[in-house]
């Protein structure tokens, strides 16, 4: 009996500071859990992050994207009426009301109004500082002259490539690609105009030595990887096309006429596949819109993470980084097992916002469990309007993410699984390391 007290003794003793070692990790976290959290918590807030996607910008930027949001439902969190967004005000300009009234707002838009007058190119870098953000991704159609590219990473479109013909029945189909679509073409006539490319070319070949010269001009202009938001626009289920076949495709449509959806979609599986190969060719990793979408029209089913397996697994493409944006929600569960393949990686923008910090922290835990050496940070910011700009969402995405962090790791070391100093080097790779990485500023 002695010998058992003291076992009990030595556990008390140890609880709450490291897990034991060799002991077996417990299927309920303890009471000192909010303890834990709350000495996490300013451990995480001083680790500097990098956001590994969002799309810094102005409200009035149409560049901060190269699709725009359709009419359609938001979820709660992501509507204006989110009594959080009182708290980002206050945070990050001192905001002096307890709401978001009209009236009120004007205060707001008029406060950001001065200090970008007065803080110029670096306005959107003290938002960085604000939140510790050492580095992060710009997501957007063309970079812009009022962000620091010491700062922020340009991360550029490829879907455009995909749509070089007549697009009517690709428009027509819903009132989502009734916006989508024609930023696409617009998209493409950009990257001509970029080359020096007055018509599409009458051969393939040259079609396809277009693109890549595009993607290396890019490349050159400070661009670190390519991504794809075609889960927006089709399905995501890829086939193996041959070169003849989509030659074949090309040569008849690209002066004209419409070709038949399934032609149109064995050629851009071939571009896509061609893009994923530049990609491994070039260093420059594949982001792919992988989570559910706005608008009321984006295909659940059709985009789920799953579709793009043979694409992820297919050793042709060990070369290439992959990495899965949005993290495949709310086929989290699945996507995580992606993760197992060397070049495949998680970001989990989005889905911080999405869920509240109660939910996410589920969805971090099971991650950091798995493959924590595979799972990276992100804000998904973006100007809403000129209230809800993209520093609201940046502060929005950093405060879910830290806190969730916190509360995940908090239970890991309760029930035993990591030390305190475990977490925290999970915390580490999560926040900053594992996608710093990617484009050799890793520490
Ligand atoms: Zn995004």
């Amino acid at each position: 009996m002695k010998y058992q007290t003291g076992i009990t003794l030595c556990v008390a003793l140890f609880a709450g500071t490291a897990a034991q070692a060799g002991a077996q990790a417990r299927p309920f976290p303890g009471p000192d859990v909010p303890q834990i959290y709350q000495r996490l918590l300013p451990q995480i807030e001083k680790i500097p992050m990098f956001d590994h996607h969002a799309h810094p910008g102005y409200a009035d930027d149409a560049d901060v994207d190269a699709m725009a949001a359709p009419p359609g439902s938001a979820a709660l969190r992501e509507r204006d009426s989110n009594p959080e967004l009182v708290a980002a005000a206050k945070a990050l300009w001192g905001y002096p009301y307890s709401d978001l009234s009209a009236e009120h707002t004007k205060w707001l838009v008029e406060k950001k109004l001065e200090l970008k007058k007065q803080r110029g190119r670096a306005y959107f870098s003290d938002i960085l500082d604000k939140l510790n953000i050492e580095k992060g991704v710009a997501n957007r159609a063309m970079m812009a002259a009022y962000l620091d590219a010491k700062r922020f990473l340009w991360v550029f479109f490829g879907d455009a490539f995909l749509w070089p013909f007549n697009n009517q029945r690709e428009t027509a189909r819903n009132a989502d690609e009734q916006v989508y679509i024609p930023l696409q073409e617009k998209m493409l006539r950009r990257w001509m105009q970029q080359e020096g490319v007055a018509k599409l070319p009458a051969n393939f070949g040259d079609y396809l030595a277009f693109v890549s010269r595009t993607l290396e001009d890019n490349q050159k202009k400070g661009g670190i990887a390519i991504k794809f938001e075609v889960a927006y626009f089709r399905p995501t289920k890829f086939s193996d096309p041959t070169r003849e076949q989509a030659e074949d495709i090309y040569q008849r449509f690209v002066a004209g006429g419409i070709p038949a959806e399934a032609e149109y979609r064995t050629f851009q599986d071939y571009i896509f596949r061609f893009l994923v190969r530049e990609g491994g060719r070039l260093h420059l990793p594949i982001h792919i819109h992988s989570a559910v979408g706005i608008g009321d029209y984006f295909n659940l089913s059709e985009s789920n993470i799953l579709n793009l397996e043979n694409i992820l697994r297919d050793p042709r493409y060990s070369n290439t980084t992959f990495v899965m944006i949005h993290g495949g929600y709310p086929y989290d569960r699945q996507a995580i097992w992606l993760a197992a393949v060397k070049n495949v990686y998680l970001d989990t923008s989005e889905t911080e916002i999405l869920l509240y910090p109660s939910e996410f922290k589920h969805l971090l835990k099971q991650w950091l469990e798995t493959f924590p050496d595979k799972v990276t940070f992100g804000t998904d910011c973006f100007p809403y309007n000129e209230a809800l700009g993209a520093e609201e969402s940046y502060w929005l995405g950093v405060q879910s993410s830290r806190t969730a962090l916190a509360a995940a790791l908090a239970e890991m070391i309760s029930e035993g699984e990591v030390s305190e100093a475990q977490a925290l080097e999970l915390a580490h790779l999560y926040l900053h390391d594992n996608a710093a990485r990617l484009y050799g500023d890793g520490k």
